[in-house]
């Protein structure tokens, strides 16, 4: 038993094909899966693919691409959405400046008004970081001043010292298909340092299929060739990395009781 803590269900390439695409997963052994907003606009279909499929969860977010996509995205838009009994997390949110897709200004202010509402509600945030370790450890750093915050780094390719803050803060870290990409030698040295009572598997899917599968349409399912990859990188067999990361999940995210 597997979980996907991170796809994107919604998205074509996976939404054409949906029945197709959650067979395979049970087939494969992935147990849940959470499908990720990205928008607001996107919430509604998000949601309804959990609303309709007992073992898929959904999140409110706003991804740092579309910051300024939208209006700026308030605390009562999350906490509104964030009620649904199917919305377990906060996210994605956080700060990409590697595409810089959005201005950096609206990015961070967009991740701090969904910082406030995981500390509002209590659900994780899930943190989307790319080429921005320093911004995003001193944003994480400064609002857990004011109060704890739960969350998870998603498809974590940050350096140590996100790695340490994150750790320090209580997150989680996700390791996505990129753990078993042949030039992911760097990331690997610092997974291998991760305590594994603190590791989530996923796929982001449609994006990143892992080794033997690179280069093809990602979907749930193949979140099993990852967590092969990680078993064996931690020098443990695949049950005791499926079942900690299992447990793992349902720590992370709370409202998500095992069924
Ligand atoms: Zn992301
Ligand atoms: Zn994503």
């Amino acid at each position: 038993m597997l979980v996907d803590s991170h796809c994107h269900l919604n998205y074509p390439g996976l939404v054409e094909d949906l029945p197709g695409v959650l067979a395979r997963a049970a087939a494969a052994g992935i147990s849940h899966m959470v499908c990720i907003c990205s928008r607001l606009s996107e919430f509604d279909a998000v949601n309804a693919i959990a609303i309709e499929h007992e073992n898929i969860f959904s999140t409110i977010g706003v991804h740092p691409h579309d910051s300024d996509a939208e209006d700026p995205v308030t605390l009562g838009d999350l906490l509104a959405r964030a009620a649904g009994p199917k919305v377990i997390g906060i996210g994605e949110t956080g700060l990409d400046f590697f595409y810089d897709k959005s201005p950096r200004d609206a990015q961070e202010a967009n991740f701090r008004v969904h910082i406030k509402a995981a500390q509002e509600t209590g659900l994780p945030l899930i943190v989307h970081t790319r080429d921005a370790d320093q911004r995003t450890i001193e944003i994480l750093t400064e609002e857990a001043a004011n109060g704890a915050i739960p969350g998870i780094i998603h498809c974590f390719t940050a350096g140590a010292e996100v790695a340490k803050t994150a750790l320090d803060l209580g997150f989680y870290i996700s390791l996505s298909g990129i753990i078993t990409f042949a030039n992911a030698g760097d990331l690997r040295e610092i997974a291998k340092t991760l305590p594994l009572e603190r590791i989530l598997v996923e796929t982001d899917a449609p994006f990143l299929a892992p080794v033997p599968m690179r280069g093809k349409r990602n979907e749930p399912a193949f979140v099993a060739h990852t967590a092969d990859f990680v078993a064996k990188m931690f020098a443990i067999a695949p049950e005791e990395l499926a079942r900690t990361t299992t447990e793992n999940f349902f720590s992370a995210f709370a409202k998500a009781e095992m069924r």
